[in-house]
């Protein structure tokens, strides 16, 4: 028997989403539960993945089998593909195993030709319907199909109104309607150089063909990337038969949700439009109606869909995102899926369900993205500027936050500013799937058109950034780069405020406070640590830092990276000096001045941590980064240290290096200043004397020596520091454990991790280095050519955002294994950026280590994260 690659609805269930697609496997969920679903067949993900294996062609058994079904479903509908006496139009829609918001177009009304459309009007009596879903068609075909884009056909569209002098679609007449299909078909001759296709058979294997195609778009692509969707998923195709929202009063569509997104709050929420098709309700052409509206005008079917909804809500005991069509008061059933929700909604919902008895902690835990997390964590307005302030105006409050930035118009224009180190607010009046990586660099996003489930607010609440939807009132520029607004005209670089809570828009900056985080947060991680099993610390370098990251429930420093506190003004001086030390003598004694400043800032970071773990990594860049590079500041600097311009010259040449990245860095410094090792360690055991001293907890250090490749260059620094260290402890009488560690951030360490384990009592993946090393490329210049590697899907992923599992990964593996080898009780952690990222600090989890270190913002994100790993993983 052949392969099956197609299946009726009826045939399918929602734990087939791999193969299905989400939305497939859920309007097979929904026809077995007896919902009115109209009836089709989804063509598989099994099948893009042929059409990809057979060079972007859809192959005969496959072509065959969707004709069987396509007359299998004729059956079950009861009326012929294209037939002009009374005929069967299919829509065409895509679904991956994740949704993809907007990455991918659905086709609708497909089968409709000059002969089929007068069928059409002639069976519903009613010809302007008939002919409004024909010009649909033809715009839909060819901007999905054909890649003639949208707005063509909206400029035809326009001049058709501007003639008849009307200004709505709806005011436009049967006839007109009749003379836009004409005018389409002309344009789309003149572009194409071809009829427009009119056999509909050929129109269906063109548009499953384009949904194929779709997933390897770009924008696809770029959304995958953000998303961790793998490229070899595919999509899958269903085909649908049509129902018409557009063919009169008692008609209409809408898209609704069973709680509110943005709150969480239990009550039905959503919009719809009368008389309308498709995505007239998230394209913002016309203001779509709130929900409760559909109450009063038509109350059997609202009553049918709210129970429908709640059933739903039971079925997959989660809030449920639900698109339906009213056909001449029938209701219809198109989709639903769990829905995108904010933070906060996600938090709420996720105590709710528990409190509803619906589901366990467990489950709730893994309800709520950790990612999502950040959106709570990032700032505020400040109250008090926010009173002051006057709003310009208001829109829809469409993804909660603050944003303040400078004024784009355009998403280039966003991701360009944005590079440039500006925080912008992209101004737009409606936006589309090609803005999405704008969109991702902007503070805020404000939209003219477009309701709550415009893209624009689904998109911007998924990046859980601050977004302000269909303000009606702006009138946008895009040639002068200008809107006004409330009287006052804002231009293009001036500063704006967004407030995604209340949706008002000021025409000036207000600064904004930090978030505050209570109530569902709090006992919604409190089920999250009950769970985890890696411990989760910060890397902080201030105190500052330090007690961000414990309010964010930080459990120590997993990195305290001192170089940082050498660049400080009050500073820098004396690193200078030590520098630009011709003899040792000279370097200790510019190190002597340092030192206090060090021995300060590891006693605020104690007392910040309150005798919780806190690393302590010596000194790691190159020493050229402290010196400068400009004429005039040469100058000046060698005046502050008091040699001539020349001998500083010297020095800054004698640093030169072809590779800094590979130079003279790290516990490099240390072989070659053992001084440097040397103050070090006085001012971190100096401190802990001093911080346990005056407390009752007791501060046991510890040291991280950085850039190890070989046991023996770790022995060497580790003597000196236990020389130092032990020496210091003894004056002082105290009893004072510490430990030295190191760094795993050379692929040599990795290899020879058995040996290094005799000399570190613990292990730190230093995994932004320890990937640049085992790809061979620096992160700082990666940016140049990874777009090539993902257009060409070398990489799909940024091994910088999110740890090459593979190879990266295998080197981490091998060393936890080596290390615990000889040494059983080792203590391992991450330290690298993958220390906040869901997936990598799963792997963490996955691979034994004990805990991930990451930013004090990330904390959240990494608890939640190894919650979800240790309830989907527990060790034992
Ligand atoms: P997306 O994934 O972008 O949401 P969909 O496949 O859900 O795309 O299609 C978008 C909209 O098109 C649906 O919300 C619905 O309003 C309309 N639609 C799709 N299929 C049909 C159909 N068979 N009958 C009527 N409307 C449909
Ligand atoms: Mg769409
Ligand atoms: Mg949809």
């Amino acid at each position: 028997m052949s392969h099956k690659y197609v299946y009726l609805f009826s045939e399918g269930n929602k734990d087939m989403r791999e193969l299905l697609g989400g939305k497939g496997a859920n309007l097979a969920e929904m026809t077995n539960a007896g919902m009115p679903v109209p009836q089709g067949f989804t063509i598989s993900t099994e099948a893009c993945t042929q059409y990809y294996n057979d060079g972007r062609q859809i192959n005969d058994e496959i072509k065959a089998e969707i004709d069987e079904y396509l007359v299998k479903m004729e059956k079950i509908c009861g009326k012929k593909f294209a037939d002009p006496e009374n005929p069967l139009l299919v829509s065409v829609r895509s679904g991956a195993r994740a949704s993809m918001p907007g990455m991918m177009d659905t086709i609708l009304n497909l089968g409709l030709n000059d002969v089929v459309v007068k069928g059409l009007a002639k069976f519903t009596n009613n010809e302007r319907f008939a002919y409004d879903s024909y010009r649909r068609f033809i715009q839909m075909f060819s901007d999905v199909v054909m890649e003639l884009p949208k707005p063509e056909f909206e400029k035809i569209i326009d001049q058709k109104k501007a003639e008849k002098g009307v200004k709505m679609d709806t005011e436009l007449s049967a006839d007109d309607l009749k003379d836009l299909v004409v005018r389409f078909k002309a344009f789309y001759k003149e572009k194409k150089g071809e009829d427009f296709p009119s056999d509909p058979k050929v129109q269906l294997m063109e548009a499953v063909k384009a949904v194929f195609r779709s997933w390897d778009n770009p924008r696809a692509n770029v959304y995958r990337r953000l998303n961790e969707i793998p490229y070899d998923w595919g999509t899958a195709v269903s085909v649908q038969a049509m129902v018409f929202g557009n063919s009169g009063d008692r008609s209409g569509t809408g898209v609704a949700f069973t709680r509110n997104p943005a709150t969480g709050e239990k009550a039905l929420f959503g919009e719809y439009l009368i008389n309308a098709q498709g995505e007239d309700v998230v394209a913002g052409v016309r203001t779509p109606s709130p929900i409760a509206q559909l109450k009063q005008d038509m109350p059997e079917v609202y009553k049918q869909f709210a129970s429908i909804a709640d059933r739903l809500e039971k079925h997959y005991t989660d809030m449920q995102d639900m698109e339906f069509t009213i056909e001449n008061g029938k209701l219809y059933m198109l989709q639903t899926r769990n829905g995108k929700r904010t933070a906060n909604a996600a938090l709420k919902v996720a105590v709710d369900l528990v409190d509803e008895g619906m589901i366990d902690e467990k489950e709730a835990v893994l309800r709520v993205e950790p990612k999502q997390l950040d959106a709570l964590l990032h700032p505020q307005f400040d109250a008090e500027a926010l009173k002051k302030a006057k709003a310009l105006g208001k829109g829809l409050a469409a993804s909660p936050g603050a944003a303040c930035g400078r004024v784009v118009f355009s998403a280039e224009d966003a991701k360009e500013w944005a590079k440039n180190g500006e925080k912008v607010v992209l101004v737009r009046r409606e936006t589309s799937p090609e803005d999405i990586e704008g969109m991702q660099s902007a503070e805020g996003i404000l939209t003219v058109r477009g309701g709550m489930t415009s893209h624009a607010a689904v998109v911007a609440r998924g990046m859980g950034t601050c977004c302000v939807s269909g303000c009606g009132e702006i009138v946008v520029d895009y040639d002068a780069k200008t809107f006004t607004l409330g009287g006052k005209t804002i231009k293009e670089g001036d500063y704006i405020s967004l407030d995604g809570t209340t949706g008002n828009i000021y025409g000036e900056a207000i600064p904004s406070a930090p978030a505050t985080i209570s109530g569902n947060f709090g006992r919604f991680m409190e089920w999250a640590d009950k769970y985890r099993q890696l411990e989760v610390y910060t890397n902080a370098d201030t105190p500052r830092d330090a007690k961000q990251g414990r309010k964010f429930g930080a459990e120590g420093i997993g990195l305290c990276r001192t170089e940082h506190m050498f660049f400080e003004e009050t500073r820098i001086k004396a690193m200078r000096e030590m520098i630009v030390a011709e003899t040792t003598e000279e370097r200790e004694k510019a190190l002597a001045k340092i030192m206090p400043f060090q021995q300060g800032d590891f006693e605020g970071l104690y007392e910040a941590m309150e005798g919780r773990p806190v690393i302590i990594r010596y000194l790691d860049p190159p020493l050229h980064e402290f010196l400068p590079t400009k004429e005039e500041d040469i100058k000046e600097i060698a005046d502050e240290l008091g040699i001539t311009v020349a001998r500083l010259k010297n020095v800054i040449a004698s640093l030169h290096e072809f590779n800094p990245m590979m130079g003279h860095r790290g516990c490099r410094l240390c072989v070659t200043y053992p001084e440097i090792a040397k103050m070090q360690t006085t001012a971190v055991i100096n401190a802990a004397i001093a911080v346990t001293k005056r407390n009752k907890f007791k501060v046991e250090p510890r040291i991280m020596i950085p850039l190890v490749g070989e046991v023996k260059e770790l022995k060497f620094v580790k003597d000196i520091v236990v020389e130092t260290a032990d020496q210091l402890i003894k004056e002082s009488g105290m009893d004072m454990k510490y430990q030295v560690g190191t760094m795993i951030e050379i692929p040599r360490a990795a290899l020879t991790a058995d040996e290094i384990a005799k000399e570190a009592e613990f292990f730190s993946f230093g995994t932004n280095d320890l990937t640049q090393m085992t790809f061979g490329f620096s992160r700082d210049d990666a940016g140049k050519f990874l777009d090539s590697y993902y257009e060409n899907k070398i990489y799909e992923l940024d091994p910088f955002a999110h740890l090459d599992q593979k190879g990266v990964g295998k080197l981490v593996k091998m060393a936890v294994e080596l290390g615990r080898k000889t040494r059983p009780d080792i203590h391992l952690g991450i330290c690298g950026e993958h220390g906040g990222d869901p997936t990598s600090v799963e792997f963490c989890h996955d691979v034994g280590l004990n805990y991930v270190s990451c930013s004090p913002f990330r904390v959240p994100v990494a608890r939640l994260a190894a919650a979800q790993a240790a309830i989907k993983n527990p060790r034992k």
